[in-house]
């Protein structure tokens, strides 16, 4: 028997509903895994305890459902996995390649300069903690040198990790785990062979693939698709008010995203039922209509067809 050859994820946040942002990522990444005669898994990234909400586990299952997305395998929860991504930091911390860190925000944004995404941590703590603390935050001793990888829609992306990251953290030190570490331990576990998810991403998947190496775990092909912005051109999320997605209007909401991919849906389609349109949209997927970037602005507040 051969092994899977694709095998592909959902893995929303729970920090509130399914919109149309999230819509998009789940609809690329499902059609990308049903085209590829892929499994398709969900994993809900629960990790951060602190903009988890409390219902929303269960309000984007049931949008998923909704949808009529259909999951391989059991739904998988991180904050059920906390001993995993335990057992990995040990065996991080006798490699060597992680130190804990003692360090407040404000005495890394005196010394930091400004990276990809936040400040570059100085390495204060390299050398051991100036405060001692019992439980610290612990970060990855990130190695030398250019991360390479081409994305099948960005094209070719590397990044220098000690240049424009700094070492970063895996264990913050209010004790959740971060959402770096457990999205490789989980890709690997599960046997995630195709990673396709939000751009906003894109800055991640270096610190990702680094990871991946130090630890030997194998590589994945990754799809970055465009961003939805708001009116505003910001990224369309629970911060930015994005608008829950009306129940009733699937069929609708699910053609606004296979057009938003550069699917170009046949205007037929327009309220056909959702299983005639999910046959459509995986016969006629193709990755490399997916347009880089949208400018696209809109918002989902009013309907207007
Ligand atoms: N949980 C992340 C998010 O909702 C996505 C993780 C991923 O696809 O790698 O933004």
């Amino acid at each position: 028997e051969s092994s899977p050859a694709y095998v592909g994820r959902f893995a929303p946040s729970p920090t509130g509903y399914l919109h149309m942002g999230s819509l998009i990522a789940a609809v690329a990444s499902y059609l990308d895994a049903r085209a590829n005669h892929g499994r398709w898994l969900l994993r809900i990234e629960d990790v951060d305890e602190i903009r988890t909400q409390n219902d929303a586990k269960d309000e984007i299952v049931r949008a998923l459902i909704r949808f009529g997305f259909e999951w391989d395998d059991e739904l998988v929860t991180q904050s059920d996995r906390y001993h995993m991504y335990q057992s990995v930091l040990n065996d991080l911390i006798e490699g060597g390649n992680v130190y804990p860190c003692s360090c407040s925000r404000r005495e890394i944004a005196l010394h930091a300069r400004r990276g990809v995404d936040g400040p570059i941590y100085p390495g204060t703590c390299r050398l051991g903690m100036k405060n001692k603390l019992s439980s610290p935050a612990w970060r990855l001793k990130v190695r030398g040198g250019l991360i390479r990888f081409t994305d099948l829609i960005q094209g070719r992306v590397e990044q220098d990790l000690q240049g424009e990251v700094g070492d970063y953290v895996v264990l913050r030190a209010d004790g959740c785990w971060a959402y770096q570490l457990a999205v490789v331990v989980d890709d690997a576990a599960f046997g995630v062979t195709h990673v396709v998810r939000g751009s906003d991403l894109l800055d991640s998947t270096s610190r990702q693939i680094g990871l991946q190496q130090m630890l030997n775990y194998p590589s994945l092909t990754y799809a970055h698709i465009p961003v939805i912005a708001n009116m505003q051109g910001e990224k369309l999320s629970k911060q930015t008010k994005a608008e829950p997605l009306l129940a009733g209007l699937e069929s609708q909401q699910l053609f606004f995203a296979l057009d938003f991919l550069g699917q170009n849906p046949p205007a037929e389609l327009l309220g056909a039922s959702l299983v005639v349109l999910w046959s459509w949209a995986v016969a006629s997927w193709d990755l490399a209509k997916v347009p880089q970037k949208r400018s696209v602005s809109v918002t989902f507040k009013h309907k207007n067809e």
